[in-house]
């Protein structure tokens, strides 16, 4: 009965996952409704209409960027083995990512050393929202403008993928602390960004790593092993 009690163990974890995810939301939405109710008064100043209209959009802001990060997640122990080709992957994340990088003034350079097509076993929607949450910490580590560079390659028993950025760059404490729930440093951060990207790639039994030095950027490099 060992597999019942994987399924059990999975059940309560995803529970705990979704009441916290849910928590995590309620919060900023509940401030959008307190500053919603503040704008219903009569003879509000033109500048505290102003105030509450900004800080009730900054709550549904919020909201909307820890689904942002969870979106693709939402099965979170569904585990597909489809066979994924990275190149196709990669262009349909950037598809996506693109329009937000062009408004941050970043460009995404991306290179693929390989010849011929690499594959990986693993879950597209998972794969795209796991490359996603990088490039957008990598965008948001360069508040004004710099240079993405994206990378894959073969390696003798391994694929390689590896984002690297020009921006703000981390700390060796810093560095310690990613992946930690909530961990943040941004002011409209979810600090859940980075646990999802871990968890899928420990799910596609991939290894992730991260090298930065402050002020010069930050490059991450995941390998999936191939036999
Ligand atoms: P969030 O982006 O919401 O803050 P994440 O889990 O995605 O949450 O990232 C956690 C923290 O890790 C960020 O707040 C930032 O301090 C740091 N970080 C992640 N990626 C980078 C990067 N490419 N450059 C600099 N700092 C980074
Ligand atoms: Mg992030």
């Amino acid at each position: 009965h060992k597999q019942r009690l994987v399924a059990l163990e999975k059940d309560r974890m995803f529970g705990q996952f979704a009441a916290t995810i849910s928590h995590e939301i309620r919060n900023p939405l509940t401030s959008t409704k307190g500053f919603l109710q503040l704008l219903d008064q009569k003879e509000l100043s033109f500048n505290d209409h102003k105030r509450y209209v900004d800080l009730a959009l900054s709550g549904v802001d919020q909201a909307n960027a820890i689904l942002g990060d969870y979106l693709n997640y939402a099965k979170p122990f569904s585990n597909l083995q489809e066979q994924l080709e990275l190149k196709e992957e990669i262009e349909a994340m950037l598809r996506f990512i693109t329009p937000f990088a062009t408004d941050h003034q970043v460009a995404i350079h991306t290179c693929h050393e390989n010849e011929e097509p690499l594959y990986i076993l693993g879950e597209s929607k998972k794969l795209r929202q796991c490359l996603m949450n990088l490039i957008k910490n990598a965008i948001e580590s360069m508040p004004n403008g710099g240079r993405i560079s994206l990378r894959t390659s073969k390696l003798p028993n391994a694929v390689q993928i590896s984002i690297s950025d020009t921006g703000v760059g981390m700390s060796k404490q810093q560095l310690n602390s990613l992946g930690m729930p909530f961990y943040t440093t941004k002011e409209q951060g979810t600090g859940l960004g980075l646990v999802v990207v871990m968890s899928i790639i420990k799910m596609m039994n991939g290894k992730i790593s991260f090298s930065s030095h402050l002020n010069q950027g930050t490059q991450c490099s995941i390998l999936f092993h191939q036999k």
